[in-house]
């Protein structure tokens, strides 16, 4: 089969490796339909995640078909349709026992960091019973495969830790993919004002398409000005930090109300600054994790019940085949306008799946590309 293999700084080549087997009882082999790239997979490709080592099939968001099942696998059969999703759980620990399946103590984050990721033709996924999700019918495959990460990511860390209620002021620093898919899920919870702050307008307009309120291009730098004028000089009720850099977590300080909550989803690189000194008299909270994909079943209900369309972030599609020019667009999203990437395999051909490697979309985009270059 072919894999997309990771080989230290700056290096991935998509290549022949030997089809994964069941390894653990728990374990089942899943033939990959779908798959997408991540921010994360970029600071793998950056060397920003030391874990990863060379030699490292690398992806962790994908759906498609289970191959073969481990004998300690009960709830899954052979030709279930599933999400992979980016975090495996036991069920079993004591942190899955709390809710915090992203801290299993056998699982957690391991496709694509530990063990092999799903950015390939087939995949094993351990602890499989109590970490896949089957898909509805009725439930578009792509809308399912943005489940994996980004919109359980965006309510989960994003959306409930600040508590967007209804009628709140809320800002989402970042309209990259997670933070888009957060203002997807902050329309659940109708605050009144969702006002997102990028540098990239065409992130911007696509935040606006989606449900944003107003939107703030910070490159001038006024973006907390801007924020108080939209609040009436009050703030936002609720603030959700998607970059993970020190200037971003200082703006979201400065632009919170008082009894303001923040959720941090960013991944930050360096240490920052709390300015307890001006927030401890405001009643300020702030909150910060991982995802769990705890409500990836009720993100499915949404789905199936058409009130939620998270397909609607999907920027561009490819083959699987065609992974190391999918990379290449990602690494420029800004000026692609790359928003998420699906790559598909035969897998999804076979299965009859709706928008497959999107012939049309591709021979588009080539058409396009040639066209510049003359
Ligand atoms: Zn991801
Ligand atoms: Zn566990």
């Amino acid at each position: 089969m072919k894999a997309l293999v990771y080989y230290g700084s700056g290096k991935i080549s998509w290549e022949d490796k030997p089809l994964p087997k069941i390894e653990h009882p728990a374990d089942v082999i899943v033939q990959i339909s779908k798959t997408t790239l991540c921010g994360t997979d970029l600071a793998i490709l950056r060397g920003g995640v030391p874990d990863v080592q060379p030699g490292r099939t690398i992806g962790h968001e994908a759906t498609g078909y289970v191959t073969e099942i481990g004998p300690a696998v009960q709830d899954l059969k052979v030709s279930d349709h599933v999400i992979i999703p980016c975090n495996t759980s036991c069920g079993r620990c004591e942190p899955c026992r709390k809710g915090l399946h992203s801290s299993c103590e056998r699982g957690g984050w391991l496709l694509g960091h530990t063990i092999d990721g799903v950015q390939a033709e087939y995949a094993r996924v351990p602890l499989a019973d109590s970490s896949l999700f089957r898909i509805p019918d009725g439930v578009d495959e792509e809308a399912a495969l943005m489940l994996a990460d980004i919109l359980p990511t965006g309510l989960e860390v994003g959306v409930k830790r600040a508590e967007v209620g209804l009628g709140d002021a809320l800002v989402v620093i970042g309209a990259g993919p997670v933070g888009l898919a957060t203002i997807l899920a902050a329309e659940f919870y109708s605050p009144a004002r969702i006002i997102a702050i990028d540098l990239d307008d065409n992130r911007l307009a696509k935040a606006r398409e989606i449900g944003a309120t107003d939107t703030i291009n910070n490159k001038d730098g006024k973006a907390r000005e801007k924020v108080m004028t939209l609040t009436e000089g009050r703030g936002a009720d609720a603030v959700i930090e998607v970059i993970g850099n020190p200037a971003t977590f200082q703006l979201a300080q400065e632009i919170l109300a008082t009894g303001g909550r923040m959720a941090n989803i960013g991944i930050f690189h360096k240490s920052t600054e709390l300015h307890n000194e001006t927030l401890w008299t405001r009643n300020i909270t702030l909150r910060m994790g991982v995802v769990d994909n705890s409500t990836v079943p009720v993100l499915l209900k949404m789905v199936q019940a058409g009130r939620l369309d998270p397909s609607s972030l999907v920027s561009h599609h490819f083959h699987i085949n065609e992974i190391l020019e999918a990379y290449e667009i990602f690494k420029n999203a800004a000026q692609e306008q790359a928003i998420k990437i699906v790559l598909s395999t035969d897998a999804a051909k076979k299965a009859g799946s709706n928008k497959v490697s999107n012939d049309n979309e591709f021979i588009r985009q080539i058409v396009e590309r040639v066209l510049a270059s003359l």
